[in-house]
């Protein structure tokens, strides 16, 4: 009892020790005052006894351990409070009984503890008498008082702050997750590919393994949100991404990246054919039939695929690609894939660049209309004029359309350039009127995106009204494949709608390029067109190719017995154009007449008169054409 007594009275010295050294530092800084003021320090007079004092009150546990056995020595009033022990309690208690951290045996937790001295704190977990456990952090001083060696432990409770880390931690988890996954999908997101595919990349290019970015875009998606509505949208692309992820292996990642898109990691690909079974895999998948909200609906994809390090070797490079080839998938029909290759990247390169400056030159006037005649087969007298678009090139010069009217079409820059052209050709017409008192029918040609976007109809009707012209006065050209091919569902009955609408407005219908696609008499019937233009690739041969004639002559043919007129296309030879008169085509088109002209060089077209081909020798046509057109457009 005498030497427990000892000890203690030893273990206080310690601690009080420990608290006098802060409190010394406070002494000094004291004294540095005004000297005025030191008279009001009369209570350190007492200075020998505050320690023990301050001790006493110290607000939480202080610890003083034999080294040796880890057994608790010395202990403030707050310790005892904190672990529910008297002192002769604790003293008999073995240190393990009342610490433990995660980690570390009960053997080595001492040890332990002489090694954190003057370093980190130690996190441990305090088991109080009532067996209430806390999170609490130990930091250690070995010190030496009168030759005796120490260990003074000061804990403090961390169990508040711990659980507000922990609460932070789950927080900053949940956003993390919340902030890289879709929401409706559940699927990791753009972020998280952002994230991730760096990694991969960095990962296949230190094992020397190949990484496959697969891009997915479901085919027609557009056309079930537009029609079904966004809630069964959102529906089928639930469907899709839960078939796409069981799909794949659990290491491959499936990112949802917007929209209907898609894009699959795989790492480690062995061979290409490991590619083609995932896509086809993919394909078959989302091929069988899904039911949402108790409809059945089919959806396929199309998927592009870039390989690192064949295709790119950055995460910008293998995206680009892998979209590259999905597009060159839609292209090939939709519901397959594509691996990606350089030429597709070239093209790709191009069309981007004559998209861009397609929208520059639609706002800074670079837009123009040419107008071609065409002529009665027998008199030669002009009985219509076609308006041809023509994109004057800052640098390249004139730029013919076939190069840019598919890439307008895809942009969806064909409505608004589809506009211009009407507008402008309106405006011509108005302005022939005025100068020359007469006018002749003009033909405009309307790509199928704009039959089936624009409010064709209602735009002429409102700009002829305007103007005071006869709608009768415009003819629509459209192609075959414009008003048959079933682009999308509802497609062909858009296209339907529209032609009816302008039918009924007077305006005449004139399927353009007759012959080059599905030449299919039962539309002719339905649609009641007016005029078949053969396409310039049958009149090109006409007198050399017997196929060509055949095929030619068949078309008159059929067009006479249906009541329809005929106007042939490109002909540029007097023998040409004795053929097609002999086979009974009623008009004629082409550089033997005259080359497409800007308006202000059309006046001779108005005069009624027929035109005057003595002059004009179709091989001086075809140079003047080379030259101004085609010439021009190679260079673009
Ligand atoms: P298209 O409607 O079949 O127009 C006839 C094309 O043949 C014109 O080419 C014309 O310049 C060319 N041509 C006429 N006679 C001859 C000839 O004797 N020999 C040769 N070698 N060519 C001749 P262009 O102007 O380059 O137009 C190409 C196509 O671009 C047009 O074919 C039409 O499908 C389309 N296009 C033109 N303007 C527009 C437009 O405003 N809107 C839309 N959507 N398409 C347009
Ligand atoms: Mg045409
Ligand atoms: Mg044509």
């Amino acid at each position: 009892m005498g030497q427990n007594v000892n000890q203690l009275a030893f273990a206080v010295g310690a601690l009080t020790g420990l608290l006098c050294a802060a409190i010394a530092s406070a002494v000094v800084l004291w004294r540095r005052r005004p000297r005025e003021e030191k008279r009001k320090q009369s209570w350190l007079e007492h200075y020998d006894a505050t320690p023990q004092a301050v001790f006493a009150q110290w607000p939480t546990t202080a610890l003083v351990l034999d080294p040796g056995t880890g057994s608790v020595v010395a202990a403030n009033p707050a310790a005892l409070r904190s672990l529910g022990y008297s002192i002769e309690e604790l003293q008999k208690l073995p240190f393990t009984d009342l610490f433990s951290a995660e980690g570390v045996d009960a053997t080595a937790l001492v040890g332990k503890l002489r090694e954190a001295t003057n370093r980190e704190p130690l996190e441990m977990r305090q088991r109080s008498k009532d067996a209430a456990q806390r999170n609490v952090e130990a930091t250690c001083y070995s010190l030496m008082l009168a030759e005796r060696q120490v260990l003074a432990v000061a804990v403090h409770d961390v169990s508040v702050r711990r659980e507000v880390e922990t609460q932070l931690l789950e927080k900053h988890q949940e956003l993390d997750h919340l902030a890289h996954h879709d929401h409706l999908t559940g699927l990791p997101n753009r972020l998280y590919l952002a994230a991730h595919l760096p990694d991969a990349i960095e990962e296949a290019k230190k094992n020397g393994s190949v990484l496959a970015v697969l891009f997915l875009d479901l085919d027609r998606f557009k056309h079930i949100n537009d029609s079904r509505g966004h809630e069964t949208g959102d529906k089928l692309l639930k469907t899709v991404a839960q078939r796409i992820r069981s799909t794949m292996r659990s290491e491959d990642v499936v990112v949802r990246m917007g929209g209907d898109e898609f894009v699959v990691v795989i790492k480690r690909i062995k061979s290409t054919d490991q590619v083609n079974d995932a896509a086809g895999r993919i394909n078959h998948a989302l091929s069988a039939p899904m039911v949402v909200d108790g409809r059945t609906l089919v959806t396929t994809v199309s998927i592009g695929v870039a390989l690192y390090p064949h295709d790119g070797i950055t995460m910008g490079e293998l995206l680009r690609h892998s979209d590259t080839a999905m597009y060159q998938a839609k292209d090939r029909g939709r519901n397959n894939f594509q691996l990606f290759s350089q030429s597709m990247d070239k093209r790709l390169k191009q069309r981007i660049a004559i998209e861009s400056s397609l929208r520059t030159a639609l706002q800074s006037n670079q837009l123009d209309v040419h107008y071609q005649p065409i002529v009665d087969i027998e008199t030669h007298k002009v009985v219509a004029l076609e308006a041809l678009m023509r994109w004057k090139h800052p640098s390249h010069g004139y730029v013919r359309p076939e190069r840019f009217v598919a890439v307008a079409e895809e942009a969806g820059l064909i409505v608004p350039i589809g506009d211009f052209v009407l507008q402008r050709a309106i405006e011509d017409m108005v302005r022939w009127r005025q100068m020359y008192g007469a006018l002749v029918p003009v033909a405009i040609n309307i790509s199928a995106v704009q039959l089936q976007r624009s409010n064709l109809a209602e735009n002429i009707s409102r700009l002829t009204k305007q103007h005071g012209l006869d709608p009768k006065l415009l003819q629509i050209e459209l192609t075959e494949s414009a008003v048959f091919e079933r682009r999308a569902p509802g497609a062909r009955e858009a296209s339907q709608d529209a032609v009816a609408k302008l039918r009924e407005l007077g305006v005449h219908i004139a399927i353009d390029d007759f012959g080059t696609g599905y030449s299919s008499l039962s539309y002719l019937k339905r649609w009641r067109v007016d005029t078949l233009k053969i396409d310039r690739s049958f009149v090109r041969d006409l007198v050399t190719d017997m196929s060509d004639l055949a095929i030619v002559s068949a078309i008159i043919a059929m067009a006479r017995h249906l009541h329809i007129e005929v106007v042939a296309e490109g002909i540029e030879g007097w023998q040409q154009l004795a053929k097609l008169r002999e086979l009974g085509c009623n008009y004629a088109q082409g550089y033997l007449f005259a080359r497409p002209v800007p308006a202000v060089d059309c006046a001779r077209y108005f005069a009624g008169t027929p035109l005057d081909l003595t002059q004009r020798l179709p091989v001086l046509d075809k140079l003047e054409a080379t030259q101004d057109e085609e010439q021009v457009a190679q260079r673009a």
